[in-house]
């Protein structure tokens, strides 16, 4: 796995440039759970700035919370000014975290939204409550495959991981940069050709081949799942990460907080 070059018009593991927008990666996407303690619910949080908006792509779960707050600060910005947030879907590890942008247009799928509102109580990784609120939010604002989400922003249809999951295809001069939420959640999947925890395996598939095509329609097209690094294709037609995986976990297993334990979770 390599790092490409940077240039101004390039795209890294941190974000890059593309369709009139600055894309910044503030949350890199983790491939992975815990063992014991079920999902661990890492995932990709983008920023675009451009075109006048200032949008994110997913929002993270109830962890993530204060470290979002403060990658919106490294770059000058409260949640105040955001002014979009879309969301690939409902589940709580990309979606709970709209509450700190409720002034925000909240954009969703219209599908995703009616199937989560009939999800079973207790579960699913569905946040029940705070779907129901969106819901009948006013800023809620419910999406179509096909629809433009922002100017060259398009929303696709992905489905499988959930039944109205969305991907979103940002179509720039020289790239396209592709958010494909959980309907791929990381390269294994792609590659592999197999769905982890999908109600449809099938459609997961089918939703594989799609992004497969989309990604392979140009030749610098940038790839950015749900919980894995960005990546591009490299001359073979194989996915190269962009940027470093970061990841771990500082435990406290002695006798005082000064004493820790810090497991690196990178391979
Ligand atoms: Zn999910």
């Amino acid at each position: 796995m390599g790092t490409k070059a940077l240039n101004s018009d390039s795209f890294s593991g941190a974000g890059g440039r593309a369709g009139g927008y600055q894309i910044d990666l503030l949350i890199q996407g983790y491939p992975g759970k815990s063992v014991c303690h079920g999902s661990l619910g890492w995932s990709t949080i983008a920023l675009l700035r451009g075109h006048g908006r200032v949008a994110l792509i997913d929002v993270g779960a109830f962890g993530i919370r204060s470290t979002l707050i403060h990658k919106l600060a490294e770059l000058g910005l409260t949640p105040e000014a955001v002014t979009d947030v879309i969301l690939t879907h409902s589940h709580y590890d990309h979606a709970v975290n709209w509450t700190l942008f409720s002034h925000a247009d909240i954009h969703m799928g219209s599908d995703e939204m009616d199937w989560s509102l009939q999800a079973p109580w207790g579960r699913t990784p569905v946040p029940e409550l705070y779907m129901q609120t969106l819901a009948a939010w006013p800023s809620f604002k419910r999406l179509t495959a096909g629809d433009t989400v922002l100017p060259g922003l398009v929303a696709h249809a992905a489905p499988g991981h959930t039944p109205g999951h969305l991907i979103f295809v940002l179509v720039g001069t020289e790239r396209d940069v592709i958010f494909t939420g959980d309907a791929a959640k990381n390269r294994a999947e792609l590659v592999g050709m197999v769905a982890d925890m999908s109600l449809s395996k099938e459609e997961s598939v089918a939703s594989f081949e799609r992004i497969w095509a989309l990604w392979r329609q140009r030749a610098n097209n940038v790839l950015v799942p749900g919980h894995d690094l960005p990546m591009v294709l490299d001359g073979a037609g194989e996915p190269e990460y962009l940027g470093e995986r970061a990841g771990g976990i500082r435990a406290w297993f002695g006798d005082t907080l000064e004493q820790t334990h810090t497991f690196s979770l990178v391979a």
